[in-house]
């Protein structure tokens, strides 16, 4: 029995119009009703991680990479503990010098800019466009500087930052491109997965991710077998076990310092038991997506719905987050969580006015896209799990606060 399924009927055959249930919580995000689904084969994965007493960097961690090769196409996937840390040994694989500049949007979550000061650069951020809330491709010419060597844009919530416009600016000004796709998993532009428009991405399976597991997990997505190396060591306390062609003069076994970035077994085991459910949780949220988009239609006060940009054949959008625009975002956000519904705000303070980027290279400070957006903008529950009913129940309370009624 598929609870996701048996939620994906109600959706359909439910009467519209049926009262909303206005007592029950509404968490941001649960799992817990899909759980039991996971567990037949999640349990004898489990087993096998304990029988086998390998607990990282184990069997089930090397058939989730094979796995995740399959689904993305990328030639290399690396699993490590988290996406921050993928991004930060994608960076370092891809020889990021101190003092190297990495363009950054200005409106993401902070790993997007710390991976890069954590990896011995500086990032320099650029405004988004207000549609996507990705990374604008004419910002990247305009923030670019001598110093300059990589762009990363980030895609967030629903699509893709415009890869192609993105790559033609890259290459005229000679920046490597690399992608933070910690949320992307399952975005597709003209036929290649996110993260592999570039040098490298990465994945995210932080719990609340399209992918979860029960515990932090990532993974770095790349065609090039030298950055699969040297990120496959460097997960590693920077464990080679065997000389760096590439890497003159490096030879012995750590000859790099590395980091403690491996993935845990049974993170890949949860990753492993839920991927075969990837795309059917993909279209669930698509159809919870749509059914908010009819609801907050014509909603005074909300300014903006999400609105995804067709990026021709073979592009794919995958709804993360259904977030709005809305006036007086802040009191809205207390109403809903008094009646006990839950919503984020992603990301209440743009990069650029973080105090741990103060040392950021300045050229950017008018970023009115990114400013907007991290003012007005809330994150309403999505996710698989969601009925039908406690969407309406979103709906009727955000329409209830902007016509004055309680
Ligand atoms: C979640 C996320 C990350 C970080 O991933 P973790 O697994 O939480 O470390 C980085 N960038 C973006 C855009 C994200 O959404």
């Amino acid at each position: 029995m598929t609870i996701v399924s048996r939620g994906a009927n109600d959706a359909g055959a439910r009467e519209l119009s049926s009262p909303p249930d206005t007592s029950a919580p509404v968490p941001f995000f649960s799992q817990a009703r899909s759980f039991d689904r996971l567990w037949p084969d999640l349990s004898a994965r489990v087993e096998d991680v304990f029988d086998n007493g390998k607990f990282s960097h184990g069997k089930q961690v090397a058939e989730l990479e094979r796995r995740l090769c399959d689904y993305t196409g990328a030639r290399y996937a690396i699993g490590v503990n988290s996406g921050t840390d993928a991004l930060v040994l994608l960076l370092r694989a891809m020889g990021l010098r101190p003092g190297d500049e990495v363009v950054v949007p200005a409106y993401s979550f902070v790993s997007t800019a710390s991976s890069v000061v954590l990896a011995g650069g500086r990032p320099v951020f650029a405004d988004i466009d207000p549609v996507t809330y990705a990374l604008d491709p004419a910002e990247v010419e305009r923030v670019a500087g001598p110093r300059t060597r990589f762009v990363m844009p980030a895609h967030l919530f629903n699509q893709m930052a415009d890869m192609s416009a993105l790559s033609r600016v890259a290459a005229r000004l000679g920046l490597g491109v690399l992608e933070d796709s910690a949320e992307a998993i399952g975005m597709r532009q003209l036929g290649v997965h996110a993260g592999l428009h570039g040098a490298g991405g990465v994945l995210s399976f932080f719990p609340t991710k399209v992918l979860g597991a029960m515990g932090d997990a990532g993974a770095v997505l790349t065609d090039d077998p030298r950055i699969a190396e040297l990120v496959g060591g460097l997960r590693h306390h920077g464990r080679f076990g065997h000389t760096l062609d590439h890497f003159p003069g490096i030879s012995t076994e750590t000859a790099l310092p590395g980091t403690n970035s491996k993935m845990d077994d049974i993170q890949a085991a949860v990753l492993l038991a839920k991927l075969p459910g990837l795309d059917e949780d993909i279209a669930r949220r698509a159809a919870l997506a749509t059914a908010y988009r009819a609801r907050l239609a014509d909603v005074p006060g909300v300014l903006r719905l999400p609105e995804v940009v067709d990026r021709g054949p073979g592009s794919a959008s995958v709804s993360y987050v259904f977030q709005i625009e809305v006036e007086r975002r802040d009191e809205l956000a207390a109403r809903l969580a008094e009646r006990g519904i839950g919503t984020e705000t992603y990301y209440p303070v743009p990069l650029h006015r973080q105090p741990c980027f103060q040392t950021a290279r300045p050229g950017a400070e008018r970023l009115p896209n990114a400013e907007a957006a991290a003012r007005r903008a809330l994150a309403l529950p999505l996710y698989p799990d969601l009925t039908l009913e406690q969407l309406e129940q979103v709906c009727a309370a955000v329409r209830a606060f902007y016509s004055g009624r309680r």
